[in-house]
């Protein structure tokens, strides 16, 4: 049995903590996580660990990016399956503040970003989300000082937009993108993958199989429009409410119109029952 990581939860302990860790000159790594970990979030830790000395993960529900129509009180919360998790890929530290400490009472500031954050991707739909992240993330980064940070290419936009952040701002931190990790029928592992009914779990897949799809006939010298329109049209045939299929410039977001402007990479978010996914391939 390894040897648990060490727990902090305010920002004494956790300063007191880092000194600690720090002592040997080792290089620090960050996974920000909201929690309820699943093999995604492991793969992120597995990277950190071959390439940093030490390994901190934040696990915090952030309720700034979250609108008050969306998911904050139902988010998963299961913080004793996490810790073995953690324990067993022997993380150093654990930090996991609450609220009160990430924004306490007055609390009046937050981080703006514009280029890949106003891609018209997540932003049109979920136009509070990227003021949220950064704002928290900046302040992870600010507190944890970590010289490599890890974010799943999962949440495609989400990367560009912290990596841009770190570079824009001088933080001192570098950004990671790490590939997908899926179920086997292709389903790109989420914390909210649970809300799924069974029904919809069986149908999920279709997002992922769609987007392949489209990235082979792109790959075959097909026309973009004409291989997102049938990608659409199986994603709806599928049941989703599809929000945007997209095929953008994969370092900048911006939107493209032949593959010729790549590199490309396609882009998909759409709600099935009451669960919104999002999921990505490159071309
Ligand atoms: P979350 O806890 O959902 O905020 O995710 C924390 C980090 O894990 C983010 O950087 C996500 O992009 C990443 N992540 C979530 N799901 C996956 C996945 N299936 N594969 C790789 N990374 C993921």
């Amino acid at each position: 049995m390894s040897r648990p990581p060490v727990i902090v939860r305010t920002l004494p302990a956790l300063r007191r903590a880092l000194d600690i860790l720090r002592t040997r000159n080792a290089s620090l790594a960050l996974v920000p996580t909201m929690g309820a970990l699943h093999d995604g979030h492991v793969s992120l830790v597995r990277q950190a660990k071959r390439r940093a000395g030490k390994v901190a993960v934040s696990i915090f529900v952030n309720p700034a990016q979250f609108a008050p129509n969306e998911d904050f009180a139902a988010y998963p919360r299961t913080w004793k399956a996490d810790l073995a998790r953690l324990t067993e890929e022997k993380v150093d530290l654990i930090w996991n503040p609450d609220a009160k400490t990430m924004y306490p009472a007055g609390f009046a500031s937050k981080i703006l970003t514009e280029g890949p954050a106003l891609a018209g991707l997540e932003d049109r739909f979920r136009p509070h989300f990227f003021g949220g992240v950064t704002t928290v993330v900046g302040k992870l980064f600010a507190q944890v000082r970590p010289d490599l940070a890890l974010f799943g290419e999962k949440d495609f936009q989400q990367l560009r937009v912290v990596a841009r952040m770190a570079r824009d701002l001088d933080l001192g931190v570098k950004v990671m993108g790490v590939q997908i990790v899926r179920e086997r029928d292709g389903l790109a592992m989420s914390s909210r993958n649970r809300y799924l009914s069974p029904e919809h779990r069986a149908s999920a897949p279709a997002l992922y199989r769609a987007l392949k799809e489209a990235a082979k006939r792109i790959r075959a010298g097909d026309k973009l429009a004409p291989a997102l329109a049938e990608g659409a049209a199986s994603i709806t045939a599928a049941g989703f409410k599809l929000d945007y299929l997209e095929a953008r410039h994969a370092e900048t977001l911006a939107p493209i119109a032949a593959r010729k402007d790549g590199p490309i990479r396609l882009l998909v978010a759409a709600t099935i029952g009451t669960t919104r996914l999002i999921d990505n391939v490159a071309v």
